[in-house]
């Protein structure tokens, strides 16, 4: 036998490429100062290795590409979606499906049905979409994620879960009429992909059935979780991660879920849940804003695709590729040195800006200078999670400083190889030794919703 560890490879193999345009330094600054210092306003052709997110940027399978074109295109009763229903049903167990056209379609739709004004939704840490939506429907948010979370350092197998202590406070203070409901997002996306266990859902479930308040679960990328409560989790080593993925569901009333992370697709969302009172109100209110209730703003192919995605997203060794891909990026990154955030999560490597670009301080936003020195350098395209994606206080205006200071290097499923992250690692460790030269950026621009996504910033003197 070899003496080192048995390497394992990607699950399938190329059919398709994609060529990729390769810049220089002196394009590539005149181009990130143009989009004002936002990799979000970059031309995706002007990108070498595209990490800003995973979310819709998946490759498909030879299968899903061969459903794509079954496709029952009518409008209303499309075979696809009792296809896609099917699978709802049987992989995560919910008994009512209302598809969307994404996950914020979704989120929009359960915290208009859900949420009264004023009342409380807790969360284990936000999510930027879910907190706005949440907001605008007149709640209020409540973080009632461990403490650890926010540090980006301490090494815990379960960094996402809810503080127990912090929840049950919550309930006496305010009394359980006045939440809405307890939102569970496992991985925590913003915590760095950090994963929630078994034991800590079963208990926020118990709790939650106690006071007659619901558990939402953010689904999303649920098999990652899934994936991880196997590795991590004591009593879940035999078990699948479909197995794990669906009593992970189990525990939860309803889920919200963005189809272009976990689900191999390209678009796609739906919200699923238990209750039919709810299912009508969410059918009823699916039919103003996002379509019919058995399309929802999606073609009959876009379903097709995402109930074969679901078959494939669930099987032990695409989830084990996906994760450990990530796991071989980070690991090599933390080696050299970098701070990044630990443990490695399921779907991204998060630098951390506060101890990259030390000299920079928040206010200044140093996260968002990192991102954007990356593309300079090597063409590589991150995305800021930090100060900018905190926005504002609602009630003062003021920013809000998250402890986090991030800068997110999302891996996209099946789509780069080892090499591609090499490149990209390298890119990361070569602005490292010159960090010192980074300068800060002043914001010019800031839309009022979700400013991240088009704000404009200029250097520093
Ligand atoms: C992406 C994401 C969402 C929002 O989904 P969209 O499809 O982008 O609208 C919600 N929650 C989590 C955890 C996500 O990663």
């Amino acid at each position: 036998m070899p003496n080192y560890q048995k390497p394992w490879a990607e699950p399938y193999k190329i059919k398709v490429v994609e060529p990729l345009k390769v810049t220089d330094q002196a394009y590539r600054t005149e181009k990130i100062k143009e989009a004002g210092y936002n990799t979000f306003l970059l031309r995706s052709e002007d990108v070498y290795i595209d990490l800003l997110t995973d979310s819709g940027t998946n490759a498909m399978s030879d299968y899903q590409w061969a459903g794509m074109m079954l496709g029952d295109e009518a409008y209303a009763g499309s075979k696809n979606y009792y296809h896609l229903e099917e699978k709802v049903q049987s992989c995560y167990g919910y008994k009512y499906l209302v598809p969307t056209h994404q996950g914020r379609g979704a989120e929009h739709l359960l915290s208009q049905c859900m949420i009264k004004p004023n009342q409380f939704v807790a969360g284990n840490m936000y999510f930027t979409t879910t907190r706005l939506h949440q907001e605008l429907a007149g709640g209020i948010f409540v973080d009632v994620i461990i403490d650890e979370a926010h540090d980006p350092s301490v090494i815990l197998p379960f960094k996402g879960n809810i503080d127990i202590q912090k929840y049950e406070d919550l309930i006496k203070r305010e009394g359980p009429e006045k939440i809405a409901y307890i939102t569970v997002g496992a991985p925590v996306n913003m915590a760095g992909g950090q994963p929630v266990s078994m034991a800590n859902m079963k208990e926020v479930s118990e709790i939650s059935k106690k006071h007659g308040i619901k558990v939402i679960l953010d689904a999303t990328r649920n098999m990652e979780n899934a994936y991880m409560i196997q590795q991590r989790e004591d009593g879940y080593k035999n078990k699948t991660v479909a197995e794990i993925h669906k009593e992970f569901c189990s525990y939860s009333d309803a889920a919200t879920m963005s189809a272009k992370k976990d689900l191999l697709v390209n678009i796609g969302g739906f919200v699923a849940c238990n209750d039919w009172d709810l299912f009508e109100e969410l059918r009823n209110m699916v039919v103003i804003y996002e379509g019919l209730h058995t399309y929802g703003g999606l073609a009959g192919r876009d379903m097709e695709a995402m109930a074969r995605g679901i078959e494939e997203a669930v099987m032990d060794e695409n989830i084990k590729c996906r994760v450990e891909q990530v796991a071989y990026f980070g690991d090599k990154l933390h080696k050299a040195g970098i701070p990044v955030v630990l443990p490695i999560g399921g779907h991204a490597v998060f630098l951390d800006a506060r101890r990259f670009y030390e000299h920079i301080p928040q206010i200044d936003f140093p996260a968002q200078v990192l991102a954007a020195d990356l593309y300079e350098v090597s063409g590589v395209r991150a995305m800021e999670r930090g100060i900018v994606s905190a926005g504002r206080n609602a009630k003062t205006g003021d920013h809000n400083f998250p402890k986090l200071e991030l800068v997110r290097l999302t891996v996209p499923r099946r789509v780069y190889t080892q090499a591609h992250l090499d490149v990209a690692a390298y890119a990361v460790e070569e602005l490292y030794e010159k960090r010192h030269e980074a300068k800060g950026l002043n914001l010019k621009y800031e839309p009022k919703y979700l400013r991240f996504f088009q704000a404009k910033f200029e250097k520093k003197d």
